[in-house]
């Protein structure tokens, strides 16, 4: 394994744990996805050779050569990018989680793709959060009817909400972002049924992950701090 990734996820691990220890949380809790898009298959098998086991991608095509080029099947792959609904027939046969979903039509073809796959998809509605002007996510106001959606679709499950806070340096312009994702899932609680278990919140990164754990986040979107810092993508 290059020194260089091997350290950095070392630094990380301890980053995740520092921060638990601060909030009295159980690090067993928080699961870390590691953010692989834009970075060579050697990076990211070095990484799953060193044992970890979730991986993101935020776009199709990058995702769906994974699957080919890195066939692990104890590896969970995680879609995390704008979401378009004519491409998700290209995914269904092997993504593990779809973090995106923020619309009604997005979950009845996951549903309809996974029944042709035979399988089960696990899915976090993305809610929009942030400040900034390119919205991503459904508003809060949808989440009740996408959930009660959900709840009866058989090859699909909502596990929760997914955030993309404001791009910023200063982690503490997040928290807010952060405990409003926090205050819709616990607002929302009541509508566990079915196929709809709200019990994850996938927020945090490379630069506002300790912010994020204070908050509450079980799945930490992490790339920068592992792999290296990108030059697009
Ligand atoms: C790239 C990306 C991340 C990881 O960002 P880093 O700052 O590199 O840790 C997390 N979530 C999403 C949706 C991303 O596209």
């Amino acid at each position: 394994m290059s020194r260089t990734i091997q350290d950095r996820f070392t630094l990380l691990n301890g980053r995740i744990k520092a921060a638990c220890r601060n909030c009295n949380r159980n690090p067993e809790e928080i699961s870390l996805i590691a953010v692989s898009k834009t970075k060579p298959d050697e990076d990211v098998r070095a990484l799953m050779d060193a044992g970890q086991v979730h991986f993101g991608e935020n776009r199709v095509q990058a995702l769906t050569k994974r699957f080919e080029t890195l066939n692990d099947p104890a590896v969970q792959w995680h879609f995390i990018g704008t979401l378009q609904t004519n491409k998700i027939k290209y995914m269904a046969h092997r993504v593990n989680w779809i973090q995106s979903v923020h619309k009604s039509k997005a979950l009845v073809e996951i549903d309809r793709r996974a029944l042709e796959a035979g399988r089960v998809i696990n899915t976090l509605i993305q809610v929009n959060i942030s400040q900034e002007d390119q919205k991503s996510g459904c508003e809060p106001e949808e989440l009740p009817g996408l959930l009660k959606q959900a709840q009866q679709m058989k090859h699909l499950r909502v596990l929760g909400l997914m955030g993309m806070a404001t791009f910023t340096d200063d982690p503490e312009k997040v928290r807010p972002e952060f405990r409003i994702l926090r205050s819709l899932r616990d607002e929302h609680l009541f509508m566990n049924e079915g196929s709809v278990n709200l019990k994850h919140l996938s927020m945090g990164m490379t630069n506002d992950l300790e912010v994020a754990v204070e908050e509450g986040s079980t799945m930490l979107r992490v790339g920068t701090a592992i792999f290296g810092s990108r030059n697009y993508g």
